[in-house]
């Protein structure tokens, strides 16, 4: 370990130095030059979405820009992925860039002239499909990067990689898939990825705006199911029976006692949602069973795991409590999306350098969930939001994400664009902004050999590296 550190460290100080040069002017014009060409990537895949998994068109359209630039390419990483990596012809750091490719089983009720029609089929329904999420942004912004930097490539420093990304909005039933599949198919791995960075475009925020938080950012979303057994009986006499669905409504009663009576609300926010709930045939029969479904939001890795503990027992003990059973399953989406702070301080200013310092903001954490968060089991990592509302547009008048009226005005993806590439010029690896991490532990984390609990035991670091790693980069 110590003689990794030293190497490291005169890594950083051997690359360090060299980057002064200002960018931004340069990338600005090539950028500007070329978002006309954006925009019309965006609308030809806004048109044409597909869903997670199935980005079959998709990738086959991002595959055909980046040969085009003579990109080396990777694809069906992850099922649908596309991977693309452009060397520099300077040495230096690595950094992943990284977009997501999928639509929503959603039907389309904008009226523009690029609005999808497309319908497939989604768990055994008919659906419409349409970027609600404005993934093909995401897409057309990080062709636009490639472009301008394959441009630059004889002033670039280090490797990029270009990671498109499927299934962001989770795969289809029994299908692995997303950032977990990518970073287990070892995307981060090949090069070795020293940082990893990542837009949303926001349906609520003004275009030519950024937003961003350092530290937790996104919620990690946990899906849950609560089988409740009792026994079945007539409806007129419930005293020769066990009824689930009385049991079950206390269960919801005292799961949401978890988030106001047991949570620390000023650490971070805790969310528990019911969202669906099954059992019953007719008006007087009490049923032997019921199913409830929802998820839980937290923003704090230990706190996740409090709240799955606290609602096994909740579950658990009301059901005992009333002479039925509770089955309790917990299903993890995704993790905290955690912005490492030292590399969102060493990255603001050209965020701020690329649009303007004053539309560069800070912003509260959110309760969604983005399956960026796995990337960072391999590297420090931030995520931040790119505007999407018109100017001017009040915000309680922009359709949310993932509904038929979800609109994103396309005049500045240029935004990210400025974005990424500033960043990828300015990059410096130090000890607390570049990868250093043990790929065996964390293989094996990934497939489950290692249970949550032992994550990085601390005897595995030197002494002063213990809290960086557990709280900075890459704890749980
Ligand atoms: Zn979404
Ligand atoms: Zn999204």
């Amino acid at each position: 370990m110590k003689k990794f550190l030293t190497a490291l460290f005169i890594f950083t100080i051997t690359t360090a130095n060299a980057f002064a040069v200002d960018m931004s002017a340069e990338i600005n014009q090539a950028t500007e030059k070329i978002l006309p060409q954006v925009v019309e990537w965006r609308r030809h895949l806004h048109q044409y979405p597909e869903l997670g998994n199935r980005e079959f068109k998709t990738a086959e359209y991002i595959e055909k820009n980046l040969r085009r630039l003579g990109i080396e390419v990777r694809t069906k990483v992850a099922k649908t992925g596309v991977v693309g990596v452009l060397k520099g012809d300077l040495p230096g750091a690595v950094i992943g860039l990284r977009a997501d490719m999928d639509g929503l089983p959603v039907s389309e009720r904008v009226n523009i002239p690029f609005a999808s029609k497309e319908k497939t089929e989604y768990n055994g329904q008919q659906v419409g499909v349409m970027h609600a999420c404005g993934h093909d942004s995401h897409v057309a912004m990080l062709l636009g990067t490639a472009e301008v930097l394959s441009k630059m490539k004889s002033k670039l420093r280090g490797t990029v990689v270009f990671i498109f990304q499927p299934a962001e909005e989770g795969a289809p039933a029994g299908e692995e898939g997303g950032a977990a599949l990518m970073v287990k198919e070892g995307v981060m791995d090949n090069p070795k990825i020293d940082a990893i960075f990542g837009i949303h475009i926001n349906a609520q925020t003004e275009i030519g705006k950024i937003k961003y938080k350092s530290g937790s950012f996104m919620a990690a979303a946990d899906w849950f199911t609560i089988k409740v057994k009792g026994k079945q009986t007539h409806g007129s006499t419930p005293w020769t029976g066990v009824d689930p669905i009385a049991v079950s409504s206390q269960i919801i009663n005292g799961l949401q006692m978890i988030v106001s009576r047991q949570s620390e609300l000023t650490k971070a926010p805790v969310v528990i949602t019911i969202g669906k709930i099954n059992g019953g045939v007719r008006e007087n029969i009490i049923p032997e069973e019921m199913t409830m479904a929802g998820t839980i939001r937290t923003l704090d890795d230990a706190m996740q795991k409090d709240v799955h503990e606290r609602v096994k027992n909740t579950a658990q003990k009301i059901a005992e409590s009333m002479g039925a059973t509770a089955e309790v399953s917990i299903d993890t989406k995704t993790l905290v999306t955690y912005n490492t702070p030292e590399l969102v301080n060493q990255m603001l200013p050209s965020l701020e350098k690329a649009i303007g310092k004053e539309n560069v903001y800070a912003t509260e954490w959110t309760t969604g969930a983005e399956d960026f968060s796995y990337y960072r089991l391999k590297a420090p990592a931030f995520f931040f939001n790119v505007g999407g509302m018109p100017k001017g547009k009040n915000v309680k008048d922009a359709a949310p994400h993932h509904t038929p009226d979800f609109f994103i005005d396309d005049s500045r993806l240029d935004v990210g664009i400025k974005a990424f590439c500033n960043i990828v010029f300015d990059y410096q690896p130090t000890a607390k902004t570049a990868r250093i991490s043990d790929d065996k532990i964390l293989t094996e984390i990934l497939s489950e050999q290692i249970p949550v609990e032992n994550y990085f035991p601390a005897q595995f670091f030197d002494a002063p590296f213990q809290p960086f790693i557990l709280k900075g980069v890459f704890a749980l």
